[in-house]
């Protein structure tokens, strides 16, 4: 059957280099029959913060309101904040998440956090009992893509800011795996900004090429806590 794709996309900017990948990621996946399905989260204007206005009616604990406790109620009474509702609309019904965004502090920009910490509702997206291989989303695939401001040998085991695999851990592993998706490798846009044109448009070429086996890839694994040496 024909899979649905949801891209999760943070920029401000309709001529940046991440919304020519998002565009690009949309054309050729509906020419492969996919159904792409768009968040463009700053064109929605997308609330970042997670408050007690996201639960409708009486909160369980007004004096200690936990969000993680009260939305996940809210959840399985379906009294969400309709934004939220939404989202989790989009990615029952996706076989695949991209996270299409620039690099912002070796993570994503607030608006994406803002749409991790809202739309990964407890409940929803894990429980204590559906974490990881086990995971609510193990049927499901997700991947980031991004853009960096620093150039790919800064990203290196030994370069200045270090191995890039170690600052996507956090995003992969504590928030894609912890759910259960199945992780694809990244795509890393690196430097854009100090790359040449032509060199720019042999970058959205290969990630044409990519997205068109991009379903068929084999998930990464990642490595356990206590191989990492600190
Ligand atoms: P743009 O500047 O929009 O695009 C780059 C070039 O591509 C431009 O010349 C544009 O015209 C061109 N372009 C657009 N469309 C096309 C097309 N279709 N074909 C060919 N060329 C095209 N960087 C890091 O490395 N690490 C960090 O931790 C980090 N933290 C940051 C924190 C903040 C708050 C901010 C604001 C930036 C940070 N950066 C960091 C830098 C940031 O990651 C880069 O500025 C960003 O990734 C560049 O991507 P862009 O899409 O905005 O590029």
């Amino acid at each position: 059957a024909d899979k649905t794709v949801l891209i999760v996309y943070a920029h401000q900017s309709p001529k940046s280099f991440n919304c020519a990948a998002k565009d690009a990621a949309v054309k050729t996946l509906t020419d492969q029959g996919c159904k792409v399905l768009v968040s463009d989260l700053y064109a929605m204007k997308f609330r970042a913060v997670a408050t007690a206005d996201d639960v409708k009616g009486k909160l369980k604990n007004p004096e200690h309101s936990l969000y993680n406790e009260e939305t996940g109620l809210a959840c399985k009474e379906g009294r969400l904040s309709d934004d939220i509702k939404e989202e989790h609309r989009k990615v029952e019904q996706a076989d695949l998440i991209i996270f299409q965004f620039p690099l912002y502090w070796f993570s994503v920009p607030a608006i994406m956090k803002g749409w991790i910490d809202r739309v990964m509702t407890q409940g929803f997206a894990y429980s204590l009992q559906n974490l990881y291989d086990n995971g609510m989303f193990k049927n499901k695939k997700a991947m980031l893509s991004f853009t960096t401001g620093g150039m790919e040998s800064m990203y290196l085991p030994d370069g200045l800011n270090g191995d890039i695999n170690v600052a996507l851990r956090p995003l992969q592993n504590g928030v894609l795996r912890f759910c259960g998706f199945q992780v694809l490798a990244p795509q890393i846009f690196w430097s854009p900004a100090h790359t040449p044109a032509d060199a720019r448009v042999a970058l959205l070429e290969a990630w044409k090429t990519r997205l068109q086996g991009l379903l068929n890839e084999k998930p990464l694994s990642f490595a356990p806590t206590e191989l990492f040496e600190l």
